[in-house]
């Protein structure tokens, strides 16, 4: 047993850092909650005090309201904090707005816990930092060779094509309500669609917020109200659930398309309901979770969640310890991906 194991640990309710006495992105409501970003399966409510990023606060406020936590802890990317005999800085992960990586120190030893992360560009948040570190803790959500996002700006223009091609049709687009939502707005807009597109009531809020944290998303309005005609030929972004549901009548034959990794997988895209299925990911492909685990150059890694045993078995092939931590309660990443 190395001494690190005795000073942040896997426990059934998340990672704990003895040494600063928290959890990372516990499962179920703990005392001291430190947050890498604000998807569900990270961000939890009812826990006691939670410190995490400005951005990531705003959004579990957002979806959680007082039960976001008892007292709330902002940390800015870049700042370090002293808890007890640690000391936590949070880097930037690129994955969602506001999303860290734990940077923990203890004993002249450093982890990073990186929570979700992405390693290609993204115009709503910070790029990734590569931080060297002794133990590296990675997710595996698309840890196996055959997952390989192509460039975003193709998968946009696949969808700029189809607009252009059936322009009395309205084209509905499934995306995550956090961070893919608008993040694929963002991409649209770079490439010059300057219309108003239309939200469903579920990601209107999360729009505001970015906003108000300084992503422009152009024009947008409500789809609420608006009648079949108002549809014809416009963009409507949705949760990925609503193209299946009762929701999507209203929409004048529309072309079904969903943003996610998941959309390599055809069976998934056929599941989902999308005709035209784009691969847009907030997370890391084969190719960046093998290239971060050389870059960090860790001599240990932890993988918590998604397909572990490619990536386990890639980092030992480069001489890494490695191992599957098998941290339960991140499912909700299937949506999120
Ligand atoms: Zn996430
Ligand atoms: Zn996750």
């Amino acid at each position: 047993m190395s001494r690190r194991r005795s000073w942040l640990e896997p426990r059934p309710a998340g990672l704990y850092c003895h040494a600063g006495d928290f959890y990372i992105d516990p499962v179920r409501p703990v005392d001291r909650a430190v947050v890498t970003h604000g998807h569900a399966d990270h961000a939890r409510p009812g826990n006691g005090a939670v410190l995490a990023t400005p951005e990531t606060l705003a959004i579990a406020e957002a979806r959680y309201g007082e039960r976001a936590g008892r007292s709330l802890q902002p940390l800015r990317l870049g700042e370090t904090l002293t808890i007890g005999d640690a000391t936590l800085r949070l880097a930037p992960a690129g994955h969602v707005l506001g999303s860290a990586q734990a940077v923990i120190e203890h004993g002249g030893e450093r982890i990073v816990v990186s929570g979700d992360y992405k390693r290609r560009r993204d115009p709503t948040c910070e790029a990734f930092e590569v931080v060297p570190c002794d133990v590296f803790v990675t997710e595996a959500t698309f840890g196996l060779p055959v997952f390989r996002h192509p460039p975003d700006a193709d998968e946009i223009a696949k969808l700029l094509a189809s607009i252009q091609r059936f322009p009395e049709r309205t084209h509905l687009l499934g995306v995550y309500a956090l961070g893919k939502c608008q993040r694929v707005i963002r991409l649209i807009r770079e490439a010059g669609f300057d219309q108003t597109i239309h939200l469903h009531g579920a990601l209107q809020n999360l729009c505001k917020l970015y906003e108000r944290f300084g992503i422009d998303m152009g024009p947008t309005a409500p789809v609420a109200g608006l009648p079949r005609s108002a549809l014809r030929g416009k963009l409507v972004l949705c949760p990925p659930s609503a193209i299946a549901d009762r929701w999507s009548r209203r929409m004048a034959d529309p072309v079904t398309a969903v943003a996610s990794g998941w959309m390599r997988v055809r069976a998934r895209a056929r599941q989902r309901g999308a005709e035209l299925p784009l691969i847009i990911s907030d997370h890391a492909d084969w190719d960046e979770l093998t290239r971060t685990i050389e870059e960090v150059e860790a001599p240990e890694i932890w993988v918590t969640h998604g397909r572990e045993d490619a990536l386990v078995h890639y980092a030992r092939s480069i001489g890494r310890d490695a191992r599957a931590l098998h941290l339960v309660g991140r499912e909700e990443d299937e949506e999120a991906a």
